[in-house]
């Protein structure tokens, strides 16, 4: 079997540059073209081994000025976790008052990040 090429777009500035990813038949990472910053190489290495995301999200709030509060995993999450992860905030409700930083659900779906809001939500 012959190495693989990956092409993908750089997500880490808004330059979005073109990255192609050569993987032997390992599937290791052989060579990174397109990328004109190392942080391109990093996030195409990543991508195509090891892929993650952060999740952004809502979460139901009791007695608040607003029905839901903004959230996101304070970190990144593998990506084939995103749905496990999004079926354990649709189980999450907060009471308010609700804070910028409040950790409403401790390593979320054991993907290793924490669920914080992302907004105030104050009391009624
Ligand atoms: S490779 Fe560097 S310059 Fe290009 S999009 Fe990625 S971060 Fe931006």
């Amino acid at each position: 079997m012959a190495n693989q090429i990956r092409e993908l777009t750089c997500i880490r500035c808004p330059m979005g540059c073109q990255i192609q990813v050569t993987l032997n038949e390992e599937k290791e990472v052989v060579n990174i073209t397109g990328n004109t910053c190392p942080r391109g190489a990093e996030y195409a290495a990543a991508e195509v081994t090891h892929p993650m995301r952060t999740v952004t999200s809502t979460v139901k709030v009791i007695g608040g000025e607003l029905p839901v509060v903004s959230v996101k995993t304070a970190g990144d999450i593998p990506k084939d976790g995103i749905m496990a992860c999004m079926a354990a905030i649709n189980q999450v409700q907060v009471k308010a008052p609700v804070h910028i930083g409040d950790v409403l659900l401790e390593n979320a779906a054991g993907l290793g990040a924490d669920l914080v809001a992302t907004r105030d939500v104050e009391a009624i």
